[in-house]
């Protein structure tokens, strides 16, 4: 398939959504060029999971191996009061989970590995251009295509506008005009330790979830289990943006003291927190105008309780290549029926995620239910009460 008037599609950040986007464009043949704000092609450390539905995509533009050659594999992601200690559920992701969604894996990777992939398959397509330091601040839309302007005054011209640019960005603010993200109220802080800064005794394949009152634990290994992801999440109202903050450990202290000591032992071996203050937005349904569209969190940020905000951006972008593919001498059609085919399903994940959120920080009587519902499902029925997300795209 050849670019229509042989200018480039652009995008705007080159995070995992952008990254996976251009190369999903430049594999059907359109030049693509990517610009990131940061200085280099970098993302933050700390991991994140991946559900079967990833994979599926994945396999459809031949990066599903690449991705797993970093990733770890859980056996089971096991639930437990942080309290008590007692086990409340334990979902098998194995062979049998892998049979119920269509022989897709259940991963947990490096955020900086699944980038790094993606990087490393964009540079080999001599279809995409990177460039770093290049801020897109400003876009002119019309029947020809999309000019764009970057920090410092450059101008540059293409056939249409992606905007991967996250929570913040300005392109959203202009499709949408809906303000400033919403605050969940809830705050993450993440680390990571080596495989040998582990406890012998702490050490657990598994994806495990500690459920506190207003607050939850999540711990699992990363990179073929060379390495350990924390992730402590507590109610705080506090709010800064961004993605490198550093948090403090007494605030975080405060909030998990009083917890078992297999959570406080782990809280304890980080120095440095990665502070996230962890915010979302309302589902939306218009988010392209004419030559120019959003994706990723730019296009449908959520909270991280049901693991999918990378997940639902790489979705995105296989989507739209394939909508792009089937009417490629009109890309505002395409983007438009991109947007019809994606946004029910990243509404459905936005406002599940919030339901989980809650879920994980039951109190008293909620916990007890909590505990009771998901305590007595079978594997089987827990797969079921999931394959809505993961049966998915
Ligand atoms: C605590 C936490 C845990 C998570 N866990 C999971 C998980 O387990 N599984 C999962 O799938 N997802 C998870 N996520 C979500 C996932 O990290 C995000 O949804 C995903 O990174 C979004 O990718 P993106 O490319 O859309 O946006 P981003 O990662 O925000 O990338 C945007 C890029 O655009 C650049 N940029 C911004 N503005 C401009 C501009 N004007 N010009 C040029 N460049 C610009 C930025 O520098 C950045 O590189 C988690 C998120 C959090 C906070």
């Amino acid at each position: 398939m050849a670019a229509a008037n042989g200018k480039p599609i652009l995008i705007s950040g080159g995070g995992i959504g952008g990254l996976i986007t251009a190369f999903a464009l430049a594999r059907n043949g359109l030049p693509v060029r990517v610009f990131e704000q940061a200085d280099e092609f970098r993302e933050v450390g700390a991991g994140i999971q991946l559900g079967p539905n990833i994979f599926r995509v994945l396999e459809k533009i031949g990066l599903k191996e690449e991705v797993l050659a970093d990733a770890h594999i859980p056996p089971s992601q096991e639930m437990r009061n942080a309290i008590t200690g007692d086990l409340i559920t334990n979902i098998p992701l194995g062979a049998e989970f892998s049979k119920r969604f269509g022989g897709q894996p259940y991963a947990v990777i490096h955020r900086a590995d699944i980038h790094g992939r993606f990087l490393k398959a964009c540079r080999s397509n001599n279809l995409i251009t990177l460039e770093t330091s290049r801020r897109v601040d400003s876009y002119v839309d019309s029947a020809d295509g999309v000019a764009i302007t970057l920090e410092g005054g450059d101008k540059v011209e293409g056939r249409a506008l992606i905007a991967c640019d996250g929570m913040w960005s300005k392109i959203r603010e202009r499709i949408v005009g809906d303000g400033k993200p919403r605050v969940s109220g809830h705050i993450a802080y993440r680390g990571v330790l080596t495989r040998e800064q582990v406890p012998k005794d702490l050490w657990r394949p598994d994806v495990v979830l500690w459920a506190g009152p207003k607050c939850h634990f999540v711990h699992y290994p990363l990179r073929r289990g060379e390495l350990f992801n924390l992730v402590a999440v507590f109610h705080s109202d506090h709010y800064e943006e961004g993605w490198n903050a550093e948090g403090s450990k007494e605030l975080l202290f405060n909030h998990f003291k009083g917890l078992r000591p297999e959570v406080t032992r782990l809280l304890e071996l980080i120095d440095t927190w990665k502070m996230w203050v962890l915010c979302d937005r309302e589902p939306v349904k218009n988010w392209t105008q004419g030559n120019v569209t959003l994706l990723g969190d730019a296009a449908h940020p959520m909270l991280q309780y049901l693991a999918q905000g990378a997940c639902m951006a790489t979705e995105d972008a296989v989507v739209l290549a394939e909508k792009v593919a089937e009417q490629p001498g009109n890309l505002p059609a395409a983007f438009k029926a991109y947007e019809q085919a994606r946004y029910l399903r990243t509404a459905r994940v936005q406002i599940m995620a919030r339901v989980y959120g809650d879920f994980y920080h039951a109190r008293g009587v909620t916990a007890e239910l909590r505990d009771m519902a998901v305590g007595g499902r079978t594997s089987e029925q827990a797969y079921e009460g999931i394959s809505w997300l993961y049966g998915g795209p």
